[in-house]
């Protein structure tokens, strides 16, 4: 046994340590592409087995892999070079309400939608909803800046935090802000974690915002004969005065493959849908119903659906839920995109995700939180077709292109990881990326953590086949 390993043991439980071939593969993957092999796994369960890997991983320059449920769609959790991959999902979960302040604190191991569902017991609510919210761990969302449909009225996960508690690449405990909504007391450290996939530290327990839970909510379903009519509804609907808590989109593939998939009702003869929630007051809620209806009629839409019951929305919105799964029996492998452009350029980015879609004669299916701008193009493809692939890499680059292009960014919430770190100069620029870099490089000056995510290595392209 090598001898950071030796002094590792010392003080983590033998049974929270995986040495052997067969426990180690299973942490050498996560939802994206790549398999690494890590050295070790250690299970910490508190924050003094975190501080112990972290002073022996930084005597030895051993790199450290956080990992909490492995969901992360870039990359992010992957050992691109060996070392210890330390899950944190087998942490104890606690979420402590503090309902007078409306914030909760949380250990890293926490599944998201179980912060809702405490919040929900005194009337509060927590609304970063990412769809992985039952599997993924407040960690991770934190690591990654999570967000989902909700996220256009209520923002994403850097906006519910308040403080952190995190160990330092050098094995120091730091807590960051605190209890407080207002805390302007140097730099804003909290925020700087938030989103950054681990390469800075290890999240060891979060304090979170809450809000009061709204009275009432209202769906609806709006069909459009053409793509750029469904982007255009959008904005008109965000200029009317109405702030939906979601706006989401599927186009017609995505239609007919739902429907395929789990025949749910959905108009199949519509070029797209777009699904709103309204929430707030029930009577705010009758109002702002009639004045989308009026847009929706104004602006050319062809058909409309209000549900009057909450079983019939549940409905919509586990057709919504369905579109996942229901593409990925298209074809084997799935490349999910989640570029992200001002909201006035989705259209353009509709156009050109039809361009990219016929010049590499690709399955490409849109949907996504189109209100705020943050599409899901998903391409369609089999791993094992080696030519095939390679049309998809260059799409890939090329949708990336678009939306900086557009103004907007490569990654809305699923982070850059190893994903999409080749492309982070065209958006950010040298210099950019360069005062990111010395920022990572002062905080870990021997760069244990997390190494080979967000920052390019030399010559590293984009590869989406494993290994
Ligand atoms: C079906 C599906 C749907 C998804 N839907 C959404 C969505 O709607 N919105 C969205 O934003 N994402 C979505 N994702 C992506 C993913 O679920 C999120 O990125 C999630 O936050 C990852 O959480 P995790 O616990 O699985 O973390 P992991 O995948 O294990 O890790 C993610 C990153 O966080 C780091 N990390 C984990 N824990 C810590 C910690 N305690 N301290 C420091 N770093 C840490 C890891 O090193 C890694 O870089 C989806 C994924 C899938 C598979």
């Amino acid at each position: 046994m090598e001898k950071w390993m030796q002094v590792l043991t010392e003080k983590i439980p033998n049974q929270q340590l995986i040495s052997d071939l067969a426990g180690r593969y299973s942490y050498s993957f996560d939802a994206s592409f790549g398999e690494h092999l890590p050295d070790l796994v250690v299970q910490a369960k508190n924050r003094e087995e975190v501080v112990h890997v972290l002073k022996v991983a930084n005597d030895y320059h051993i790199p450290v892999y956080p990992r909490g449920q492995g969901t992360c769609l870039s990359g992010g959790p992957l050992p691109v070079h060996g070392g210890i991959v330390l899950d944190l999902s087998q942490w104890p979960q606690e979420i402590d309400v503090q309902v007078e302040d409306l914030t909760v604190s949380v250990s890293p191991s926490v599944r998201t939608a179980g912060i809702n569902e405490e919040a929900e017991k005194h009337g509060l609510m927590y609304p970063p909803d990412p769809s992985s919210a039952h599997v993924a761990t407040i960690g991770g969302n934190l690591a990654e800046n999570s967000g989902g449909p909700r996220g256009l009225k209520y923002g994403v996960t850097k906006d519910y935090v308040l403080g952190l508690e995190l160990v330092t690449p050098e094995g120091e405990i730091i807590r960051t802000g605190g209890q407080t909504i207002k805390n302007v007391t140097g730099f804003d450290l909290t925020k700087l974690i938030v989103g950054s996939e681990g390469t800075l530290g290890v999240i060891t327990e979060a304090t979170l915002k809450l809000v009061p839970k709204p009275l009432g909510k209202q769906t609806m379903m709006i069909e459009f004969m053409n793509l750029r009519t469904a982007g255009a509804a959008i904005s008109h609907t965000l200029t009317s005065g109405i702030l939906p808590a979601k706006i989401e989109m599927m186009d017609q593939a995505c239609i007919a493959a739902v429907e395929n998939f789990r025949p749910s009702g959905l108009p199949k003869d519509a070029a797209a849908i777009i699904i709103v929630e309204l929430d707030g007051h029930p009577e705010t809620l009758k109002v702002e119903i009639e004045m989308l209806q009026k847009i929706m009629r104004k602006i050319g839409a062809t058909g409309m659906t209000i549900p009057t019951t909450e079983k019939e929305a549940d409905d919509i919105w586990f057709a919504r839920k369905q579109v996942s799964p229901a593409i990925a029996k298209i074809k084997p492998t799935k490349v999910s995109e989640d570029a992200t452009v001002p909201r006035s350029k989705i259209p353009d980015m509709m156009d050109r995700l039809q361009e990219i879609k016929d010049k590499y004669s690709l399955e490409l299916v849109v949907f996504g939180h189109a209100g705020d701008g943050n599409l899901h193009p998903n391409i369609l493809c089999d791993k094992a077709d080696a030519a095939e692939m390679k049309r998809v890499e260059k799409a890939v680059q090329e949708i990336f292109e678009a939306a900086v292009d557009l103004g907007g960014t490569l990654s809305g919430e699923h982070g850059i990881g190893t994903m999409k770190a080749p492309f982070m100069e065209y958006e950010l620029g040298a210099a950019g990326l360069d005062m990111m870099k010395r920022i990572k490089e002062s905080w870990d000056p021997n760069g244990i953590m997390n190494p080979g995510k967000i920052f390019p290595e030399k010559g590293q392209k984009l590869v989406l086949t494993d290994g």
